[in-house]
């Protein structure tokens, strides 16, 4: 069972599980279900554990129920619906798609190594969400088993559908908390256009943000993403493929709205003081550079112990979240490399520290708590995509406020009434 009791949040400490169970069909899900509900057992939903929050940690005395196994995988090409098993990884749909013509656009940076069940459980984000939205923008219905073991289909194949609440949306985002998703119908779009890059430095990670608001308020890239000097370190330190190793920050734009898009975009960044820029319409360049982006967080890992920050503010005031994050970082002695969605207004300060130097850990978990408060002080949130999970859970009632916790409480009282779905996390 051990590669099964932890998720990619390697700084929080599993409990100790009573068992695995692999499931292969929604009938395997319905039984572990109907025992863990007799029997007062703790049930911990687990994809492919690529989870940054702690979502899928074990809790002592829990099944690990993996849905890795459930691979059935249809496309529906004149509906433009993929049917999937939760243990598809976000690549074989997208692969699957295309070879029909047919694009699903979520796409997680770890969009090759985690499941569409994870992406439902946690709404994934992506790159292209800034142009294109997030999981449950793509979500038709699915198939849940509640926690006691009856399964249920929420919403269906249509593109409209009104009747009832809209409880497939309660269930995508809810961490595993409220049910066990054992299928979901998926929209797919036409294929998107080619897309051309556009790289900008920056002397100050200030500027780059300066450079996000106005290229957002001109045109709809189709990703806008920034790294900041530490994580460009970092990347090359690992796959040396010549980023701008003295930038401050780097942004680096998608378009695939054609038109003059990637000039109004060199336009924005030049406004606001880009010290270097380049465009590219070949495909493999751009998906180079956007590589570079997506491998920023293992490459961070390899220096230190991570807290990962998921925070989220207005499009507006994302200068004054990245001048925060800098000043928190001084004032905690801990280094903290900066990347993120930037057009979604969504950053992943990647809070790093030595675990064996003095009181570092401490000083991080300071600096962690302060990042967050400071998101909510700007409008923001504590997560924008990787979920609440472990690492987040005390951040979570400041964010909603005792009357929408008690709420969601109640919600969950509902749906599993001996708090036996992903229990002791945040909800
Ligand atoms: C390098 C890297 C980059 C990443 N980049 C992004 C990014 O750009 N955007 C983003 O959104 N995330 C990102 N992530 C986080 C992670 O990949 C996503 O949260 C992903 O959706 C998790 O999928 P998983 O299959 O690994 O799920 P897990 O980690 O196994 O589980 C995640 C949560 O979903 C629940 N769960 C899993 N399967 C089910 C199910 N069938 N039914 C009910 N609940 C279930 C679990 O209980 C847990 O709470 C990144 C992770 C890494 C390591």
């Amino acid at each position: 069972m051990a590669g099964y009791t932890t998720d990619r949040a390697t700084t929080v400490a599993p409990g100790t599980p009573l068992a695995l169970v692999r499931a292969r069909h929604t009938a395997d899900v319905q039984a572990v279900m109907r025992v863990a509900s007799r029997f007062r057992v703790p049930v911990v939903p687990r994809g492919l554990g690529t989870g940054l929050s702690g979502g899928s940690t074990a809790v002592d005395g829990c099944i690990v129920l993996s849905t890795e196994r459930m691979r059935a995988l249809s496309i529906d090409t004149a509906a433009m619906v993929a049917i999937a098993g939760p243990g598809i990884r976000n690549a074989e749909l997208k692969q699957a798609a295309a070879a029909e013509g047919l694009w699903y656009p979520p796409d997680p940076s770890s969009f090759e190594i985690c499941s569409i069940g994870g992406n439902l459980a946690t709404n994934a984000g992506g790159l292209c969400c800034v142009k294109y939205g997030v999981t449950t923008d793509y979500v038709l219905g699915i198939e849940v088993v509640l926690a006691d073991g009856r399964a249920v289909r929420l919403g269906g194949r249509t593109i409209k559908d009104v009747a009832g609440y809209d409880l497939k949306r309660l269930f995508v985002g809810s961490e595993g908390t409220l049910g066990v998703i054992t299928e979901a119908v998926l929209r797919l779009r036409p294929l998107p256009p080619p897309a051309s890059t556009v790289v900008a430095s920056f002397a100050s990670l200030v500027d780059a943000g300066h450079a996000v608001t106005r290229i957002v308020s001109a045109v709809r890239p189709a990703a806008l993403e920034l790294m900041d000097r530490a994580a460009i370190a970092a990347v090359e330190a690992v796959k040396p493929m010549g980023l701008d190793t003295t930038a401050a920050a780097l942004l680096l734009a998608r378009t695939d709205g054609g038109g003059d898009e990637a000039h109004r975009i060199a336009e924005a960044c030049e406004t606001s003081g880009a010290t270097y820029l380049a465009a590219t319409d070949d495909r493999d360049e751009g998906e180079l550079l956007m590589g570079a982006r997506r491998m920023a967080i293992p490459c961070v890992e390899r220096t230190g112990a991570v807290l990962i920050e998921d925070v989220g503010v207005p499009v507006p005031r994302i200068p004054d979240l990245l001048e925060e994050v800098e000043a928190v970082a001084v004032e905690h002695r801990i280094s903290i490399p900066v990347i993120g969605h930037a057009g979604d207004g969504n950053f992943h300060p990647l809070v790093t520290f030595d675990p064996d130097d003095g009181d570092a850990a401490s000083r991080a978990l300071a600096a962690f708590d302060a990042i967050m408060d400071v998101a909510l002080a700007l409008g923001g949130t504590v997560t924008g995509e990787h979920g609440i999970g472990v690492l987040k859970a005390r951040h979570l009632v400041s964010q909603l406020g005792g009357d929408v916790m008690d709420l969601t409480r109640r919600i969950k009282q509902a749906l599993d009434p001996y708090d036996i779905l992903n229990p002791g996390k945040w909800v």
